[in-house]
C-alpha cells in the first residue's frame, strides 16, 4: 500500500455465494497480482467497458478481512496516533461484504490502538467511542435507546458537531466490545422498524484519541494530540446509481440516498486535489465527516464486490465509484 497516499482505494472480492452458484454463476473476476482485477467473463450483450482495472490494492476471494485490514486500512485507521483525522469506508452494492469487511477492520484497528498505548507508558490517552446512523438524512445515535434525530451544529472551533451525541469515554477494550453490541442492538431495533433500513442506511463509529506526554494531560500543552477515527459502512451503492433512478424503485421516494451520491462528489474531488468548491454541507454523511475528509486527513475506500455475473453491473458502477476516488 502507498504510505503517504491520502486517499487509498482497494477493491475486495468476495466468494461466489450460494445462490449465485445455484443459478450457475461463477466468478468472472480475478486477481492479477496486487493491484489489477480483470474481467474474465462474457460481456452482457451489447456491453463495452475495459476489461482490466487497477487500484492500490485488489484483494480476491481467498484473503481474508485481515490481510485486506492490513494493506488496505491499518496505515490509514493509526495515523489518528499521531494526531491525524482518518476515514476508512466500505462501499459497495448490497450483499457485497461491506459489513463483513467493516466489523473486521474496526475490530483489528481497535486492537492496534490498544496494542500501541500499552507500548507507549510515556504518553496518557484518553479514548472516545460515539456512534451513530444516517437513515433518509436523519442521524441517529447508536448508544441511545432514544431514535429522536440529532442536529447538526456548526461549531467555530470544532466545524460541525452532532448536537447530543453520546460520547463514552472507553476504560478498556472489554469496554469498547460492550458498546459495539449496543450498537448493533439499537440497529436492529431499527431494522425491524424500517423495511431494508441495513441497505439504506451509514453507520459511522468513530473513535477519538487524545493523548499527551504524562504529567500535562488536558493542559492544552504542544504536547497533545487529538484526532478522530471514522468507521463507515455505507447504504449498498445501488442507492446511488442509474438504475435506481431510471425507476427501478420509485415508488419507494427515497430511492436515490443524498449522502451517498454527494459523498461521491466529495471523493471525486479530492482526488483530483482541487481546491476548489467541495459539497461537504450538501449532506448528512458529509457534513459529519468533513474534518476526518480532505485537508490533512488521511481516507481508505474499500470497495467490495461480488464476482458473480448476475451483479455485472453493479460491480461495474462501483468500479467506475472506485476509479473516481483514484
Ligand atoms: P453488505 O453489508 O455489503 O450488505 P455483508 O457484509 O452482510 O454485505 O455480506 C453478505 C453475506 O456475504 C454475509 O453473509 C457475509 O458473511 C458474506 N460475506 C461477505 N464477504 C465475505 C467474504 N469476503 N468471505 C466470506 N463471506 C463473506
Ligand atoms: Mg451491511
Amino acid at each position: 500500500m502507498a504510505g503517504e497516499e491520502r486517499i487509498v482505494v482497494s477493491v475486495r472480492l468476495r466468494p461466489v455465494n450460494a445462490r449465485e452458484a445455484e443459478r450457475g454463476d461463477g466468478s468472472e473476476w480475478e486477481c492479477a497480482g496486487d493491484t489489477t482485477l480483470m474481467f474474465r467473463g462474457t460481456l452482457p450483450e451489447r456491453a463495452m467497458f475495459p476489461t482490466s482495472y487497477t487500484y492500490d490494492r485488489v484483494f480476491s476471494h481467498e484473503c481474508g478481512t485481515r490481510q485486506v485490514y492490513e494493506e488496505g486500512a491499518r496505515q490509514v485507521a493509526l495515523s489518528v496516533l499521531s494526531g491525524i483525522n482518518a476515514s476508512i469506508f466500505a462501499y459497495g452494492q448490497t450483499s457485497s461484504g461491506k459489513t463483513y469487511t467493516m466489523v473486521g477492520i474496526t475490530e483489528y484497528s481497535m486492537s492496534d490502538i490498544y496494542g500501541y498505548i500499552d507500548k507507549h507508558p510515556e504518553r496518557d490517552f484518553v479514548l472516545k467511542f460515539s456512534a451513530m446512523e444516517i437513515y433518509n438524512e436523519a442521524v441517529r445515535d447508536l448508544l441511545s435507546p432514544d431514535a429522536t434525530p440529532l442536529r447538526l451544529l456548526d461549531d467555530p472551533e470544532k466545524g460541525t458537531v452532532v448536537e447530543k451525541l453520546t460520547e463514552e469515554a472507553l476504560r478498556d477494550k472489554g469496554h469498547l466490545l460492550e458498546l459495539l453490541a449496543v450498537c448493533e442492538a439499537q440497529r436492529q431495533i431499527g431494522e425491524t422498524a424500517l423495511n431494508e433500513a441495513s441497505s439504506r442506511s451509514h453507520q459511522i463509529l468513530r473513535l477519538t484519541v487524545e493523548s499527551s506526554a504524562k504529567q500535562f494531560l488536558g493542559r492544552g500543552n504542544s504536547s497533545t494530540l487529538l484526532a478522530c477515527v471514522n468507521f463507515v459502512d455505507l447504504a449498498g451503492s445501488e442507492r446511488a446509481s442509474q438504475t435506481a433512478s431510471a425507476g427501478m424503485r420509485l415508488k419507494e421516494g427515497s430511492h436515490i440516498n443524498r449522502s451517498l451520491l454527494t459523498l461521491g462528489k466529495v471523493i471525486r474531488q479530492l482526488s483530483k486535489g482541487r481546491n476548489g468548491h467541495i459539497p461537504y454541507r450538501d449532506s448528512k454523511l458529509t457534513r459529519i465527516l468533513q474534518s476526518s475528509l480532505g485537508g490533512n486527513a488521511r481516507t481508505a475506500i474499500i470497495c467490495t464486490m461480488s464476482p458473480a455475473h448476475c451483479h455485472i453491473e453493479q460491480s461495474r458502477n462501483t468500479l467506475l465509484f472506485a476509479n473516481c476516488a483514484k
